[in-house]
């Protein structure tokens, strides 16, 4: 064994409680650290001959590398969506990384049970019924690619063909329409041979990020033959809702997939004032929600359902001598685009185990009404102005005086220290967007960051 490696199996204890500690110390200052740091990258290094083991790996990381990371895990970094992660989630990472389990297939032992477990309890958290089958993935991007893989082939069998089999040309022209539809529907149909032309863009209710009922159904007649409507549940600027059972009626007349992008709406279904919300989300044909987002597990978790498990093994299906026979088409080697993967259900499994429905209620509960504090405070404040009324989590604002990019970008970089938001552009207007939904925000931090908004308004409104 390599001198530096046998040092370290000999030392592993003690080189595991100095990792600890260090971590420890990181999220110990993440209040008070600077939310966007403002220090330059270092210069990259040459590949390590020698490396000296972790000892010398984790001081350079802590001189070199710490010091520029964003203090995301923490409370006041608002940006796109970003959960942190809970003690319990935390506990669960570490775990995969300690046990490393490549448990895809039922050769191994019992973490794909595990898994199972994972997403029966998430399966009820969202209120879905069992005919929704779950896998995990390792974000929603993936989730909605998988959604709409599945989608695929169900476009395949309604005209006699299988593009898992026979490619993605055997369908001819598709059609996938939505109101709202988040960037990574694009991305996802440009991966599944659908071609981002695919995605019909279909009006929205006025003023409303929430698609029209009136204007699908009127896209769905200009239409021939079977397509895919992507309802939106929480949209990124305002975390608007498509009408999520006018979907449903709608698909009583005509031929579609419903796909539903839940990434962080999905946790309205938590609490009793925003579940009305997501009414209707358990008759969508798949489903997409994060976990790295809301649930507070760290990167690298989503969840993905369907309830059709048997066409997702159609796409994913990976047949191999050496993988065995055995197994179903539940493992979940036949249902995701990765074969080997990591015990991925560890960390919502232990968050979930930890604070149970009641716990995570309290987190949804608490980031809505931090979002609705935050929204009045600019209400009331004259350099501020509210762009679109808050629904959920998201806070959509603008400055009350000519709205550039370049003077937003001014104020939140003279706030980067208080708190991180990022920009948007809503109904034509260069805005900004403060999302809600890590565990450690409480109203003090709506406090102190709206101070700082406030006090980072650009002055002379006929500059930049
Ligand atoms: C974040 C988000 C996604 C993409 O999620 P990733 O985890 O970044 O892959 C998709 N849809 C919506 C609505 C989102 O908020």
């Amino acid at each position: 064994m390599h001198p530096d490696l046998a040092a370290d199996l000999v030392r592993l204890p003690s080189l595991l409680r100095s990792v600890k500690e260090h971590a420890t110390a990181f999220l110990e200052g993440v209040e008070e650290r600077e939310v966007l740091p403002s220090v330059a990258a270092p210069l990259a290094a040459g590949l390590p001959e020698r490396g000296n083991g972790l000892q010398a790996a984790l001081q350079d990381f802590a001189e070199r590398w710490e010091p520029g990371l964003a203090a995301s895990v923490g409370p006041r970094y608002w940006g796109f969506v970003t959960g942190g992660v809970t003690p319990a989630a935390l506990a669960g990472d570490w775990l995969t990384a300690a046990v490393d389990q490549n448990s895809f297939s039922s050769l191994d032992g019992t973490g794909q049970r595990l898994e199972r477990e994972a997403i029966s309890w998430l399966r009820e958290l969202f209120g879905l019924s069992r005919d929704q089958e779950g896998s995990l993935v390792s974000g929603a991007t993936m989730s909605n690619m998988v959604g709409l893989a599945v989608a695929r082939e169900w476009l395949g069998e309604r005209l006699g063909v299988s593009p898992a089999e026979e490619g993605a040309g055997a369908l001819g022209a598709v059609r996938v329409l939505s109101g709202s539809p988040h960037s990574s529907v694009a991305k996802s149909l440009s991966m599944l041979g659908l071609g981002r032309a695919s995605l019909v863009t279909v009006p929205t209710l006025a003023g409303r990020e929430a698609v029209d009922p009136v204007a699908l159904e009127a896209a769905l007649e200009t239409g021939d033959g079977p397509c895919v409507v992507v309802a939106n549940a929480g949209t990124v600027n305002s975390g608007d809702f498509d009408d999520l059972r006018a979907l449903v009626r709608l698909r009583g007349r005509h031929d579609f997939w419903l796909h539903v992008d839940a990434a962080f709406g999905g946790f309205a279904a938590l609490s009793p004032t925003s579940a009305h919300l997501v009414d209707g989300m358990d008759a969508a044909d798949s489903i997409c929600v994060d976990l790295h987002k809301w649930l507070n597990v760290p990167y690298d978790s989503a969840v993905q359902f369907t309830r059709r498990q048997d066409l997702q093994v159609r796409v994913f299906r990976n047949t191999a001598a050496y993988l065995g026979a055995g197994g179903d088409g539940a493992d979940r080697v036949h249902r995701t685009p990765e074969n080997s993967q990591r015990l991925r259900a560890l960390a919502a499994w232990f968050t979930l185990r930890a604070y149970g429905r009641d716990g995570h209620r309290e987190i949804v509960e608490r980031c809505m009404a931090c979002a609705r504090s935050l929204a009045a405070s600019i209400d009331g404040a004259p350099g501020l102005r509210m762009l679109a009324p808050v629904r959920l989590n998201v806070v959509c604002f603008t400055l009350a005086e000519n709205p550039t990019a370049v003077r937003l970008a001014a104020l939140t970089g003279k706030a980067a220290d208080h708190v991180f938001l990022s920009p948007t552009v809503y109904e034509g207007v260069p805005a900004l967007r403060a999302a809600f939904s890590n565990w450690r925000t409480t109203e003090a931090d709506v406090r102190s960051a709206f101070e700082a908004l406030c006090e980072s308004v650009p002055g002379d409104a006929s500059s930049a």
